[in-house]
């Protein structure tokens, strides 16, 4: 054999050895599915804040995406193993990264609804051909229910848009069946609420949202990456917020900079290993009305 040829090949099967090695490491982590009252379910894993889903009479409506287009499909796998039920709706709580960019693993065609500025910022993110198939075929401003089973009582769902909160563009996806919503991520637990000023977020939009929220007939939180909590939990974290805009409202009236502001919480720099603004910097900017 030709050495230049040996050479070539057994460079080939190198390559492949560390292609395939380098595969391995980043295996994405599986999915998860949970059933959390009647017929919603919750998935966690993959890559990507967690989704969930309803099953319905006729059709599945989808609650988010992931973050890539294997974990789309990984979720649409777990969705498949449940119910020969196709999916007929895909429902987006707001425009970040880990929660749309896997709508590319899931059948195009199903209708993808979002609040209509949440679409506004899809389409600024969407470049590809392929991603822009699943830009939002069906926006809404305030408000907007899916009847899921049609010609039955039952699967209403309602989308809900308050003020902006975590972005401008967040829904609340309420099933007044099951007394659940699902919220996005309009609640962290035990880490700092991310507010996304780049996409006109507002602390205080957020704890009228959350207010909201609480008048919803609902007693089970799903969100983007938490548990699912309790009415207590969103009442803690709008007081949480409150005492903190309060605390901060009075810091800056007794002149302090933002430096200060943030030596008193206990921040350096962006904040809590995070690449984002801490909610503290986020509130002292609203309240200096700082662009
Ligand atoms: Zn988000």
């Amino acid at each position: 054999m030709d050495r230049s040829f040996f050479h070539c090949v057994s460079g080939i099967l190198l390559s492949i050895f560390f292609i395939s090695a380098g595969l391995a490491q980043q295996a994405v982590p599986p999915v998860t599915v949970e059933k959390i009252r009647g017929n919603v379910y919750q998935v966690k894993g993959g890559a990507g804040a967690n989704t969930g889903f309803i099953i319905g009479e006729k059709n599945v409506a989808a609650i988010d995406a992931k973050m890539t287009e294997e974990a789309g499909k990984q979720m649409v796998d777990a969705i498949k193993k449940l119910t020969s039920l196709p999916i007929g709706w895909i429902i987006i709580t707001h425009s970040d990264q880990d929660h749309v960019n896997g709508l590319t693993g899931f059948p195009q065609g199903v209708p993808v609804i979002a609040q209509e500025n949440t679409r506004a910022h899809m389409d600024k993110a969407f470049r590809s051909p392929r991603e822009r198939a699943y830009l939002p075929s069906v926006t809404f401003p305030g408000k907007l229910t899916i009847y899921q089973d049609a010609g039955s009582q039952t699967g209403r769902i309602e989308l809900l848009y308050f003020d902006p909160a975590h972005t401008d563009g967040d829904a609340v996806v309420y099933f007044p069946d099951e007394k659940l919503a699902f919220i996005g991520d309009l609640i962290f637990i035990g880490r700092d609420q991310l507010i996304h000023r780049h996409k006109n977020g507002d602390s205080r939009g957020l704890v009228r949202t959350l207010k909201g929220v609480l008048n919803l007939d609902a007693d089970i939180f799903l969100s983007g990456h938490s548990d699912p909590v309790t009415r207590r939990a969103i009442q803690d974290h709008i007081r949480n917020i409150e005492d903190k805009q309060a605390k901060i409202a009075q810091l800056v009236k007794e002149g302090k900079t933002l430096d200060e502001v943030k030596k008193i919480y206990g921040i350096d720099g962006q904040g809590a290993g995070s690449r984002w603004p801490s909610l503290v910097e986020i509130i002292y900017l609203e309240l200096t009305h700082t662009k």
